[in-house]
C-alpha cells in the first residue's frame, strides 16, 4: 500500500504542506512529476525555459529525495489510470491549483479516485490565504487592493504560519525511476539564465526606493520560484515582516489576484473583470503589435522592455506598466493580445497575476488604473529611467538613423484612446 504526492506548482521538499501531510502518514510516499501534454503541447516553442526550469527544479528535487521521483510525460488522467494498476493506492495528495485547466483536471483524477475507492486529499500551499478566507464583514470578496491588504495583514497577525518541515523524512517508495531528459520529452535548452532562488535582507530593505527603477537590481527576481514553488511564499511573508511593508504588499498583491481569479471566474473566459469594457472598440492593426512584440514603435522604454523580454523571458515591473499600457491606449490594441503575448514569453507567467497586470491597464480589472489615465513613455523614462542606463541596454542604437521613427504620436493617441473609451462607456 502506498500514497501519491503529486508535486505541480510547488517544486520543493521544504516548507510543502501536502508533501508534509503526505509524509506524515503511515503509507510510504511514491512521489510524482508529470510532465502534462495537455500543456506542453500546446506551447509554440520547443525551446520553452519554463519547461527547462522545471526540467532543472525536479532534476534537483529527485536528487533531494534520493532518486526516488517517479517522472512521467503523459495525459495526467492516463498517467494515474496505469499507476493504478500497478501499485496499491490508498491516497492521492497534492496542493491547491487555482487556474480554470488545473480545477477541470483535478477534478478529472478526483472523479477517477473516487471510482476506484482511492482518497483524492487537497491543501493550501501555493498561498497564505485563499478563496473565502479574506472576505469583508458583509462575507463578500474585496475586490480593492487596500481594504483586502488591511484584512489580510490582519488575519495573519491573528495566525501563526507553519512551516512543514519534511527534508528529513525518508518515507518513500524505494523503487528507483529514470528521469528523462528535456529532449526525451521533446524540448530543447532555452538559452534564458534563471535567477537565484533567494533575496538578500538588504535588497528588501531598500526595496521601497529601488523598485520603480528598471536600470537597478531593486526587486527580488524570485516570480519565477514563485511560480513553480522552488520557493515557500510562507518563508518570504517570513522572510519580509519588519523589513519591508512595501514588498509584503507586493505577496500580498499575488493572493489578491489568486482571490479574484477563484471568485470572479468570467475571467478565465477572456471577459473583462468589468464586463462593460468588453464593448470597446480596438483598432487591432496587425502591424502594429508586431512593432510592440519586436520592440520597433520608436518609443525607446517600450522597445527597451519588450527587447528585455523577448531575450530573458523576465521585464521589469514598471516597464510592464508602461509597454501594456502602450499596446492597450497608444495602440488600442484589445488587452488580451498583449496578455497573450506575455503569457508566452514570462518565464513567471502566471495566469491571476498576468490577467490582474493587463486588465489593470486596459481599466477594466478590478482594482485597476483609470480609463484616462494613458501613460506618457516620455515621462516615464525621466522619472524612471533618467540616465537611459536601462534603455541602452536593450536599446543601443538609440542615437542612429537606424533607430524607427515613433509609431504613434503621443497626443493623438491620447485623444484617440479617450473618444473609444469614451464610447464604449457611454461616459
Ligand atoms: P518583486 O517586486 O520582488 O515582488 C516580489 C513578488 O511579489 C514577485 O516575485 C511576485 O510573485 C509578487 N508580485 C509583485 N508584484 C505583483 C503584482 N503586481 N501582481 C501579482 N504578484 C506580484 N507577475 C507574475 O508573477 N506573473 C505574471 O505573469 C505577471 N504578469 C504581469 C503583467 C503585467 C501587465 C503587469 C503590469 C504585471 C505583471 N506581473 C506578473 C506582476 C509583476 O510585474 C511581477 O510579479 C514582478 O515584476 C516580478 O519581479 P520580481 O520577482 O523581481 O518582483
Amino acid at each position: 500500500k502506498v500514497s501519491i504526492f503529486w508535486f505541480r506548482r510547488d517544486l520543493r521538499i521544504e516548507d510543502n504542506h501536502g508533501l508534509f501531510q503526505a509524509l506524515s502518514a503511515s503509507e510510504p510516499v511514491l512521489p510524482l512529476f508529470i510532465f502534462d501534454t495537455n500543456i506542453l503541447d500546446r506551447l509554440p516553442s520547443k525551446k520553452d525555459g519554463r519547461v527547462e526550469f522545471i526540467h532543472q527544479a525536479i532534476t534537483q528535487l529527485n536528487e533531494a529525495i534520493g532518486g526516488h521521483l517517479c517522472v512521467k510525460h503523459g495525459n495526467p488522467l492516463a498517467v494515474f489510470k496505469d499507476l493504478m494498476t500497478k501499485w496499491d493506492i490508498v491516497r492521492i495528495y497534492t496542493n491547491h491549483d487555482y487556474e480554470r485547466y488545473g480545477l477541470d483536471r483535478d477534478a478529472s483524477i478526483s472523479e477517477l479516485a473516487q471510482e476506484k475507492g482511492v482518497e483524492f486529499r487537497t491543501f493550501k500551499d501555493q498561498v497564505i490565504f485563499e478563496k473565502d478566507e479574506v472576505l469583508s464583514g458583509a462575507g463578500t470578496p474585496y475586490t480593492v487592493f487596500t481594504p483586502y491588504s488591511r484584512k489580510w495583514k490582519a488575519l495573519l497577525a491573528e495566525t501563526s504560519l507553519p512551516n512543514f518541515l519534511s527534508s528529513e523524512s525518508t518515507n518513500y517508495v524505494s523503487d528507483t525511476f529514470i528521469l528523462p531528459s528535456l529532449a526525451d520529452i521533446g524540448f530543447q535548452p532555452s538559452g534564458l539564465l534563471f535567477p537565484q532562488a533567494s533575496v538578500a535582507d538588504e535588497l528588501i530593505r531598500a526595496y521601497a526606493q529601488d523598485r520603480d527603477f528598471p536600470a537597478k537590481p531593486g526587486t527580488s527576481r524570485l516570480s519565477v520560484h514563485l511560480r513553480f514553488g522552488t520557493l515557500s511564499i510562507r518563508s518570504l511573508v517570513r522572510q519580509a515582516i519588519g523589513k519591508s511593508e512595501v514588498w509584503l504588499n507586493e505577496l500580498i498583491w499575488r493572493d489578491f489576484y489568486f482571490n479574484i481569479l477563484h471568485h470572479f471566474p468570467h475571467i478565465s473566459e477572456k471577459h473583462s473583470f468589468r464586463k462593460e469594457y468588453d464593448r470597446m472598440n480596438w483598432r487591432n492593426n496587425e502591424e502594429e503589435f508586431k512593432a510592440w512584440c519586436e520592440g520597433k514603435t520608436g518609443y525607446p522604454i517600450v522597445d527597451a522592455g519588450m527587447r528585455e523580454l523577448n531575450a530573458t523571458g523576465f521585464m521589469h515591473n514598471r516597464v510592464r506598466m508602461i509597454v501594456a499600457s502602450f499596446l492597450v491606449k497608444h495602440l488600442l490594441i484589445d488587452w488580451r493580445w498583449g496578455e497573450a503575448y506575455f503569457a508566452e514569453k514570462l518565464l513567471d507567467f502566471d495566469f491571476a497575476a498576468n490577467n490582474g497586470g493587463w486588465q489593470w491597464a486596459s481599466g477594466s480589472g478590478c482594482d485597476a488604473a483609470p480609463y484616462f489615465r494613458v501613460f506618457n513613455p516620455t515621462l516615464q523614462t525621466q522619472k524612471f529611467d533618467q540616465s537611459l542606463v536601462y534603455i541602452k541596454k536593450w536599446v543601443p542604437e538609440l542615437q542612429e538613423l537606424s533607430y524607427p521613427a515613433p509609431i504613434v504620436n503621443h497626443e493623438l493617441a491620447r485623444a484617440r484612446v479617450l473618444a473609444a473609451y469614451k464610447e464604449a462607456l457611454g461616459k
